[in-house]
């Protein structure tokens, strides 16, 4: 980190006490962001916590769905995301009316959305869900007729585990992990025999029946530090990759192919971060009509997901 660094994150730690504010910072954030923060963690792990802080401010370094689940889930709260113009590129594949048309055709069906989704969205679907209990949740749903928005990737890899279930999904992906193909997946192995591969559910379904393990971000940080293995290769978000290196120096951890980045994860800089908290200015703000529709899907995932 260099010296500049460490006097921002200085100043942010102070003012961070005096503003009465948690920083919470996705996975995917650059690692000088994750050191900022309170709290890290995948989409699950931080809306927890968005919902259990006492803090009366909620800076969320992440893209726009999260700081705005974060908001739906404290209404009382003020949210703060450093990038407004940080979007997430599958979640705008998708609209409402999208929903609504999938919802006519087929009327008997629950409507379940990934939680990388807008408001907007969110607010015509029952339930939410991650990429880490999305299984659990769908597979104790009293419906067998299942709409999965938008990502098809994962819906397809609930979908195959779930095969007492009809599902119908939209055509929406990540093209973050959309884009990992195949012969990248062969590649990786030759140039690092011996490595297990670890994969994201966004990824093409070849690209999961391919890997050792499929699972949630931080499901594959868990499975690397716990595992007796030395090798892995990654195919998820560079910062994961990152991660793994400073905290498992013993192991050696590779990224499956080096266009695996957000950018729009990438836009948060820690000066974004100290000027958010300098001016506390902007916050994330809901229609009240979708903050409750919303805060029902949202709700029921929170439910849900903690069942046993
Ligand atoms: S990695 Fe994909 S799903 Fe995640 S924020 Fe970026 S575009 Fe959206």
């Amino acid at each position: 980190m260099t010296s500049d660094n460490t006097a921002i994150i200085r100043k942010i730690k102070k003012l961070k006490k005096e503003k009465n504010a948690v920083i919470l910072a996705h996975l995917y954030q650059d690692l000088e962001i994750q050191h900022a923060a309170d709290f890290c963690g995948d989409s699950f792990e931080l809306a927890k916590k968005a919902r259990s802080t006492d803090a009366e401010n909620i800076i969320f370094c992440g893209v726009s769905f999260m700081a705005e689940s974060a908001k739906i889930l404290n209404p009382e709260k003020h949210v703060f995301i450093p990038r407004k113009d940080a979007g997430c590129r599958m979640a705008d594949m998708i609209t409402k009316d999208d929903v609504l048309k999938l919802k006519e055709k087929h009327p008997s069906a629950a409507v379940v959305c990934y939680i990388n989704s807008s408001a907007d969205t969110k607010s015509v679907c029952d339930m939410c869900v991650t990429s880490s209990n999305s299984l659990k949740i769908i597979k104790n749903m009293k419906e067998n007729e299942i709409i999965f928005v938008p990502d098809k990737n994962l819906g397809s890899y609930i979908a195959k585990q779930l095969p007492e279930k009809k599902f119908h999904f939209f055509n929406g992906f990540c093209p973050v992990h959309n884009n990992i193909k195949l012969e990248e997946l062969k590649k990786a192995k030759e140039l690092h025999p011996g490595s297990l591969v670890l994969v994201h559910p966004e990824c093409r379904p070849e690209i999961s029946d391919a890997a050792d393990f499929v699972g949630s971000t931080s499901a594959i940080i868990n499975f690397v530090k716990e595992s007796n293995e030395k090798s892995f290769i990654i195919g998820t978000e560079k910062a994961i990759v990152e991660k793994l290196t400073e905290e498992c120096p013993e192991k050696d951890v590779f990224l499956i192919a080096d266009h695996v980045v957000c950018r729009n994860m990438k836009l948060t800089s820690l000066e974004d971060l100290l000027y958010t908290l300098e001016d506390l200015d902007d916050e994330v703000i809901l229609p009240d009509g979708v903050m409750i529709s919303a805060r029902t899907c949202l709700d029921n995932m929170m439910k849900a997901g903690s069942a046993k």
